[in-house]
């Protein structure tokens, strides 16, 4: 599939993430995980949280796939650590607004390298991609609130 073109600053964040993504390990005992695909695309990803209280005290990703879904993924858990399950929620929304194009979004600094990936907002096709770690989060944080 066609990369899309993004500002090439960013681009070089996104490509630093995809080749050396941070928190990509299997963990020993997660207490919940997700495993999410994105067919259209071929992007795959188990994410894995561990969930103490109310607060996210461990993240960890294995998959594959294209380089804008691997780069959201390790941008995500680079943020997740230490988090609250709301705060975590927030970013996801946050996010998804950013998705769908909302400038604001974009120039929040509490969405760190995530920001790079604004530019996809004009690739609809793209948009699954960069949305299947937050849509892996939701899910997983949805799991863990009902056990
Ligand atoms: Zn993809």
């Amino acid at each position: 599939m066609e990369e899309p073109r993004l500002d090439s600053l960013y681009q070089q964040l996104i490509l630093e993430h995809y080749r050396a993504p941070k928190n990509k390990r299997e963990m020993d005992d997660p207490s919940v995980e997700v495993h999410l695909a994105n067919p259209v695309c071929g992007d795959e990803i188990r994410l894995q949280l561990k969930v103490e209280g109310d607060h996210i005290s461990d993240v960890s990703f294995v998959g594959q796939g294209c380089s804008i879904s691997q780069a959201a993924v390790s941008m995500m858990t680079a943020l997740l650590k230490g988090r609250s399950l709301s705060e975590a929620d927030s970013l996801a929304e946050r996010f998804k607004e950013m998705m769908h194009g909302d400038e604001a979004a974009s120039k929040d600094r509490a969405m760190g390298d995530l920001r790079a990936l604004a530019g996809v907002s004009k690739f609809p096709v793209r948009i699954k991609c960069a949305l299947l770690g937050f849509d892996a989060l939701q899910q997983a944080m949805g799991k863990a609130g009902s056990e």
